[in-house]
């Protein structure tokens, strides 16, 4: 980043749970692998929901589509384990389509109020290019509209599905919102020290790579930066957005109701 444009640290102190909302299988691991590390190391619970059910992602006909879903949800829970993710829940909708439908909505929210993440990260919906040279892929705009309408208005307002609080399920808000892909960054991670599991996570993606070790020599090309001290640096970032008075401070209450 050549831009002069202050980047900010990640502040994790209040965040407990983190969810991941991405499109396909692999999404969270190109896009924030590095980053589900260190929460996870600093003791974050990491959830990764992955919307669709990736049965698009590969060209081999021999390879039925039931077996291309499954294999991709191995594959996915094989990186989400070296990442140290706690849980990785698939939505099953069809790869390809995925839409901003008001069903979807709420079985998003629902899992938002009951998973109950401080920290959601999930894909820009506004980026339709990447580059010169691609288009992106309507499943990760679209992903993004599904976290982002699930966030608000519907996760912490009771007016939206009040049938929830009969499964127990509270409503819930955010405290922080980090969008990957978006081209007005403000948080920065450096992931230098993490980048070979990184790239290990990618690369459980097999079903996805006909020429990993040549994905692999890709990858640390194309993400390094190198730096004023001749040192290569990897880092992930974010548009951070922080949202006040987050409403679940029921941990906080209880305290204070105990020391009454
Ligand atoms: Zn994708």
């Amino acid at each position: 980043m050549s831009n002069e444009k202050k980047m900010l640290s990640p502040d994790w102190e209040a965040v407990e749970r983190a969810l991941v909302i991405m499109a396909h299988p692999d999404d969270p691991d190109f896009s924030c692998a590095g980053t589900a590390m260190q929460m996870a190391r600093q003791g974050i619970e990491v959830t990764y929901m992955i919307l669709t059910n990736g049965d698009k992602g590969n060209h081999n006909p021999l390879i039925t589509r039931n077996q291309l879903i499954l294999m991709r949800k191995e594959e996915q829970r094989a990186a989400a384990e070296l990442s140290g993710v706690k849980d990785v829940i698939f939505m099953d909708e069809e790869d390809g389509f995925l839409r901003p439908i008001p069903e979807l909505r709420k079985r998003v929210t629902r899992e938002i109020r009951r998973i109950r993440p401080q920290l959601i990260i999930c894909p820009s919906p506004e980026r339709y290019f990447s580059g010169n040279g691609y288009i992106n892929h309507p499943d990760h705009r679209n992903a993004g509209l599904v976290a982002l309408e699930a966030i608000f208005p519907a996760a912490d307002n009771p007016m939206f599905y009040p049938d929830m609080a009969n499964e127990g399920y509270r409503p819930h808000k955010i405290a922080q919102l980090y969008v990957t892909g978006h081209d007005d960054v403000d948080v920065e991670i450096d992931v230098t020290a993490d980048m070979e599991t990184k790239i290990e996570a990618i690369l459980s993606h097999k079903s996805q790579f006909a020429e990993p070790e040549q994905m692999r020599t890709w990858l640390k090309e194309r993400w390094g930066e190198k730096q004023e001290d001749g040192t290569v640096r990897h880092f992930e970032r974010f548009r951070g957005l922080r949202f006040d008075r987050p409403r679940d401070r029921s941990a906080e209450e209880e305290k204070k109701e105990a020391t009454k």
